[in-house]
């Protein structure tokens, strides 16, 4: 960035402190189409100076060194050209936990902590006449799903599967990451094809591929072409896959046992019908995400 692009020739002179690099680079980053530019800016400033964010607005008035100044220049010119900041530092919040991400897997998104929490809401009904229990995530991609619940529910056990290789080796460093390792059972699978122990699960969870090639198309730049296209598209309808995994469940999700999955809204209308037409669960329900859009199925099997 060179000084004085803001236009002010007075500016010029002035020093590139914190506060003043945050403001360049958040308008510089609205400009190229962020949705969140000034976050992305911090961020990236906050890796490159090796502090948190909240460091930051405690040193507005400082004037990174040139080192920083150089890794940040960098980060802000890979940002600008659509990569996403997860991609750029390496990881991602999710849950209050820091994951590590890659470009074999998907970023997590918030919507999906919504998953997380209906997940745990829903286990607490199950431990009122078990424990001990079995469970899994469906295309785990960078773990977060497995690795969050595993962490809050000390007593489960987990199976994550998914179908790429390089995405299960980031899951597997942030089970480690996270200190449940030991609970979760990694498998490289199409869904639950490769998993034949245990038969059956207390809680079936994915967030699977549920977009139709249609929609892929449209995506903005950022997501399209860094994210992978296997964790996004489902196929033309964008049901496909959440129907598999809801017949999945009629050998696989234990009576009484909870399937919850993630989906868009615009396949909620066909999601439910599928399920209510399995005739497998005493209740489907259909939850919204912060955005008011339907967001989530969570099923439970007869019991
Ligand atoms: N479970 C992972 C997530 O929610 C990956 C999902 C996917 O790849 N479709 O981020």
């Amino acid at each position: 960035m060179s000084q004085g692009e803001n236009g002010k020739s007075e500016d010029r002179d002035l020093p590139w402190t914190v506060l003043r690099l945050l403001q360049w680079t958040t308008d510089f980053f609205r400009s190229r189409g962020s949705d969140s530019p000034r976050l992305d800016a911090e961020i990236l400033l906050a890796h490159a100076r090796s502090c948190s964010r909240i460091e930051l607005y405690t040193s507005y008035a400082q004037e990174p060194t040139e080192e920083e100044r150089i890794a940040f220049r960098e980060m802000v010119r890979r940002r600008g050209s659509g990569m996403p900041v997860a991609q750029i530092v390496g990881y991602r919040e999710f849950y209050s936990l820091s994951f590590r991400v890659s470009e074999a897997t998907l970023i997590p998104r918030p919507e999906t902590e919504h998953l997380v929490i209906e997940a745990l809401d829903r286990f607490r009904q199950l431990t009122e006449f078990r424990s001990g229990h079995q469970c899994v995530d469906i295309g785990t991609g960078s773990g977060v799903i497995a690795v969050t619940l595993a962490k809050h529910l000390p007593n489960t056990k987990w199976v994550a599967t998914d179908i790429s290789p390089r995405a299960l080796e980031i899951a597997i460093w942030n089970a480690e990451q996270h200190g449940v390792s030991d609970r979760i059972d990694f498998v490289e699978s199409n869904l639950l094809d490769k998993v034949t122990e245990p038969r059956q699960f207390s809680i079936i969870c994915s967030n699977p591929p549920y977009i139709t090639e249609d929609e892929f198309t449209n995506l903005e730049a950022t997501v399209k072409e860094f994210e992978p296209k296997s964790a996004l598209v489902s196929g033309p309808t964008g049901t496909e896959i959440i129907q598999q995994v809801i017949g999945l469940c009629e050998d696989r999700l234990m009576a009484g046992g909870f399937c919850i999955l993630e989906m868009s809204p615009m396949i909620a209308e066909s999601c439910m019908e599928l399920a209510i037409e399995s005739s497998l669960f005493s209740e489907v329900n259909c939850l919204r995400d912060l955005s008011g859009h339907r967001r989530l199925l969570s099923m439970q099997r007869i019991a």
